[in-house]
This record gives C-alpha cells, sequence and structure tokens, in this order.
C-alpha cells in the first residue's frame, strides 16, 4: 500500500542528514525555502569526546557496526572491496576524523591535460564563499595560511607547526610541497560531548533546524525512488519506507536534494526508474555509476633519527606540484601520533621519534570503475543490492608507494633523516578511505557527467546531487569539505531559483 503525502508548506526535500544533506538544508532555511528531511535512520549520536586546552583527552566513537564488507554489495573488481556508510542520524560523521582541507584550483583544472572528460564545471574562486560558509560552521583548527598546493581556509583556532618541524616545511616549500596544521573539525579547545566527533553534522547542523517552523526531519524514512512525471518534465515525489508502519509513503515536493552518501545516492537514482528513463533518472546517456574514485590508503610509521616535536593536531604533507606530476596523480601526508601512548605524551615536552603517516593517493576513473545494479536483488530496506567494479591499476599503486620515498627526501633534505618501519600488509583496499566519489558525476556536457555545473541533473533538473557522487576527479584532499561546499552553493541557486518560479 502506498500513503500519499501532498506537500502542504515544505517544497524541498533533503534526502539524508550526513554532512552533505545537513549542510543543503541549512543553506536552504537560510535562504528562506522551507525543507522536509527524510532520514533512513533514527539512531542519535553516541560515544564521549573529552577535549582540554585544544586537545583530545579521550574519544570513543560509536560501535563500530557500520558498513559491511559484502553483505550489501557485490565486488566484482578487488573482491576485498568494501563499502561503509551509516543509516544513522548523522551518518558517517558519527564516525570521521574531521580533516578538512580545501581543494586547491588546479584540483578543479588539472584533469583537463589528461582530457576534457576530467574538468570539473566549477572553479575554485566560485567555490569560495562556499567553503568559508561551511568552515564557519565546523569548528576547525588550522594554520589558516596558504601553503603550496593548499589553500588556507577559515579557522576559528589558529595553530602554527612547533619551530623544528617548521624548518621541515621551509624545506618542503623549496621542494613544491606545503607541509602545514592539518584542517580539522575539532571544535572547541574545551568540550565534553556525548558523540565520537566534535563536529557531527546531525547535532551541529540538523538540531539546531528543528525549531524552526521551515524544517521537519522524518527519521526511519529510506527513500526508495524518486518519481518522474513525464506530463511536467520533473520529479514530482518521492517514495520512502517508514520503518514506523513499514508502508511506503510518497511525498511530494518542488525539488530534491540527494545526499545518501555517494553509493546511497547512486542506487537511488539506478532505483527511480520510468518509462522515460529506464535505465534509472539521470542515467540517460549511460553516464550514472561510472567514474567511481577513491583514495588508495596506507599507513606505516615513520623513524627520525633524531627526535622531533610531538604533533597534535597532526600536520599535512600537501601534494607534489601540478607541473611536476603525472595529470590527476598525487599523494598527501597526515603525520601525527603513531598510537594511544604517543597521544598521551603529546602532553608533555619531550620530544618523539616515531611518527604515523596516512597517506592517501589517488587513480583515474574511467567508464569501467564503476556501480551498477544487481538485477533483481533487494537489501532488507527495500533497495536493489550494488555492483561495485573497483581495482587500484598498477599507477595507482606505484604513486602510493613513491609516498614513502618522496617523504625520506624531503626529511632528508630538511636535515632529519629517517626511515619507515616495514609496511603493514595489505592495508590497501578499495572503500577503507571511505572516500567514494565521481557516480553521479558534474560536468559542462551531458556526454561526460550527471549533472551540472550547479549540481542539477540533465534529465531532472529539480534534482540536485549534494554528496561526493558529484565530484569530477578525485583529488588526494579528503573529500568532505568540498562536498558540503558544493551543496550548499547548489542550493543557494536552487532557492533563487525557485523564488524567480525558474525551478
Ligand atoms: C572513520 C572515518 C573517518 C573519516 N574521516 C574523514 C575525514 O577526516 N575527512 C573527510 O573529509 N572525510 C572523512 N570520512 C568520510 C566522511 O565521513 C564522509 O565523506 C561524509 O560523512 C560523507 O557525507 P555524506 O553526507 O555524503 O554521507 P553520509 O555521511 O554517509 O550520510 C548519508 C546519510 O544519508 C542517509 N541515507 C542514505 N540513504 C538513504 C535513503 N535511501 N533514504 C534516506 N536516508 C538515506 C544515511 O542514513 C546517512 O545519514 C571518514 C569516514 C570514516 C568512516
Amino acid at each position: 500500500m502506498l500513503v500519499s503525502t501532498a506537500m502542504t508548506s515544505s517544497r524541498v526535500v533533503v534526502i539524508g542528514s550526513g554532512p552533505c544533506g545537513s549542510m543543503a538544508a541549512w543553506q536552504l532555511v537560510q535562504s528562506g525555502v522551507p525543507v522536509t528531511m527524510l532520514e533512513s535512520g533514527s539512531k542519535r549520536p553516541e560515544g564521549l569526546l573529552l577535549r582540554a586546552l585544544g586537545r583530545n583527552i579521550y574519544r570513543k566513537k560509536p560501535d563500530g557496526n557500520f558498513g559491511s564488507d559484502c553483505a550489501t554489495h557485490r565486488a566484482s573488481g578487488d573482491p576485498k572491496t568494501k563499502w561503509y556508510y551509516d543509516l544513522s542520524l548523522g551518518g558517517l560523521s558519527n564516525h570521521w576524523t574531521g580533516a578538512v582541507p580545501r581543494f586547491a584550483p588546479e584540483d578543479f583544472t588539472e584533469g583537463r591535460r589528461l582530457h576534457e572528460a576530467y574538468e570539473w564545471p566549477v572553479t575554485y574562486d566560485e567555490l569560495v564563499p562556499y567553503y568559508e560558509r561551511t568552515e564557519r560552521l565546523m569548528g576547525i583548527v588550522a594554520s589558516g595560511h596558504d601553503v603550496p598546493n593548499l589553500p588556507g581556509g577559515y579557522a576559528d583556532d589558529r595553530r602554527e607547526l612547533p619551530d623544528d618541524w617548521q624548518r621541515v616545511a621551509d624545506t618542503a616549500a623549496s621542494m613544491g610541497q606545503g607541509l602545514t596544521t592539518l584542517p580539522i573539525a575539532d571544535g572547541p579547545r574545551n568540550l565534553v560531548a556525548p558523540r565520537g566527533t566534535a563536529f557531527n553534522s546531525y547535532t551541529s547542523l540538523v538540531e539546531p533546524l528543528l525549531g524552526s517552523a521551515m524544517f521537519s526531519l522524518k527519521q526511519g524514512a529510506h527513500a526508495l525512488r524518486l518519481e518522474w512525471s513525464g506530463a511536467k518534465r520533473r520529479v514530482t515525489g518521492v517514495v520512502y519506507r517508514d520503518a514506523a508502519d513499514g508502508l511506503e509513503h510518497r511525498l511530494e515536493g518542488d525539488a530534491f536534494i540527494v545526499a545518501g552518501g555517494p553509493l546511497q545516492t547512486t542506487r537511488l537514482l539506478f532505483d527511480s526508474v520510468s518509462s522515460d528513463f529506464p535505465q534509472g533518472l539521470g542515467n540517460s546517456r549511460d553516464v550514472l555509476g561510472r567514474y567511481l574514485h577513491d583514495h588508495p590508503r596506507e599507513w606505516w610509521v615513520l623513524e627520525v633519527k633524531k627526535p622531533m616535536s610531538r604533533l597534535s593536531p597532526s600536520i599535512y604533507l600537501t601534494r607534489r606540484a601540478y607541473d611536476d606530476a603525472e595529470p590527476l596523480f598525487a599523494t598527501s601526508w597526515t603525520l601525527g601520533a603513531p598510537n594511544t601512548r604517543e597521544k598521551l605524551m603529546s602532553f608533555t615536552p619531550f620530544k618523539a621519534t616515531e611518527f604515523g603517516v596516512q597517506v592517501f593517493g589517488t587513480m583515474i576513473p574511467t567508464r569501467d570503475t564503476r556501480v551498477t545494479l544487481i538485477p533483481g536483488s533487494q537489501d532488507e530496506s527495500g533497495s536493489s543490492l550494488l555492483d561495485i567494479a573497483i581495482r587500484f591499476d598498477g599507477p595507482s599503486m606505484q604513486n602510493l608507494e613513491a609516498a614513502q620515498g618522496r617523504l625520506l627526501e624531503l626529511m632528508d633534505a630538511a636535515g632529519v633523516p629517517s626511515t619507515i618501519q616495514p609496511v603493514p600488509p595489505d592495508q590497501v583496499t578499495p572503500g577503507s578511505a571511505v572516500h567514494y566519489g565521481g557516480t553521479a558525476r558534474m560536468h559542462r556536457s551531458p556526454e561526460y557527467g550527471v549533472i551540472d555545473g550547479h549540481s542539477r541533473l540533465f534529465d531532472a533538473s529539480n534534482v540536485i546531487v549534494a554528496d561526493a557522487a558529484s565530484f569530477t576527479t578525485g583529488a588526494e584532499k579528503n573529500p568532505t569539505l568540498t562536498a558540503m561546499a558544493l551543496a550548499a552553493r547548489a542550493c543557494e541557486r536552487l532557492a533563487g531559483d525557485l523564488r524567480s518560479g525558474q525551478a
């Protein structure tokens, strides 16, 4: 049975309360547009975070019972492919680290050296106001300075590198790279929070909206498909399953923001079939699901021969200069404490000889790295199961492995000879970075993209993709801040279009 609810006051439906859906809802309400948010989960953020004098003293994240190795998908590329998601209020922001580097201007353009398919339809300058708007909501600790290949953003709490690391930063700059405080959404210097992360999109953005007459939240409402009206040439409703009664309901709206996380968003679009779009909404040119990308990720320990200051917060070494690298190949390095004991020792003035290093590499997304639906399948929520076809190829792995030598070269040049401890094996698995993107990508041309430069489906301009499914390419930087900024930009434009009757 399908229960139908016409929109009375709310005009835009936002699907998902993770960082991207929450930012979209926040922007729409700020712009005077009523919003109904559908969220599959109903579990509130859990955990405990104690922070004093600008350092996390204790952090208990919610149970690691999120995502899956294979129950919700088939891996037809690398068999170890993982897909993490959390159908909860706040989504994966219940678990995340909170690293929020901006993309650099070149990240939006360098792909064109390879092919026009890899150039974004939006520039860094166009995104700057939305980066800053987002950063002001996140409680960011950072240096705030520009360094090579990483623009400095807005920071509530500005932190400089320790002096000995600043000398390494000077050498890095002479090699075309930046070394700076990792921009991180760590919140105020002192904090006691009943959740695992300082910034949680539900508590930070959605909860404050609950008091507004412009906003309503339906929890336990899992969106199953968008409904296309051939007569009106637009999407007119969304069908969702309500956990409270187990029934399918239909909600109407003037526009729909899809922000379920990159792969959830993609399967919702695939599941939204109609006679006009038999292969899924947004898929009239067979681009939906393609160009999947992720960050090959590796962690190892750098051992320095002479003790260096402990790092809290962590620090970030930016990618090599764009002109020195093959297009779309880059790595970033995050250096911090390698274990809990070292984290505790960072409260003392003593120096350390071991630092944990997390490296994110890149891959070139192609039409063959993709997700598709498994025909006739269904999970417990009523959505189709996904086949994920991704594998890190030779050039991606070589790029990742070269990161070890590059860091040693830098440390040596800076007068801090170092070695790398044996690297833990079998780490590099698609999905383990939790940075999938690209499967409903933005592009100037529908030949290469599912959405336009304002994140609207080419097939249905009143539907916006507001998460990292929208990414044209996957720079080596953590994706969430950029995805949120794109969501804010798209929603501000949508609000204007709704006011002028153009949406
Ligand atoms: C341990 C860990 C550390 C991380 N660290 C970082 C980091 O430092 N920096 C960074 O940039 N990123 C990091 N990430 C990734 C980051 O958490 C995600 O990029 C981010 O949460 C994505 O936001 P989102 O809104 O697109 O999706 P999600 O956070 O996945 O939220 C999606 C929401 O939509 C809901 N939903 C999904 N499908 C439906 C549906 N059909 N109907 C209704 N609701 C639906 C879900 O319940 C969820 O609430 C980390 C992730 C993990 C797991």
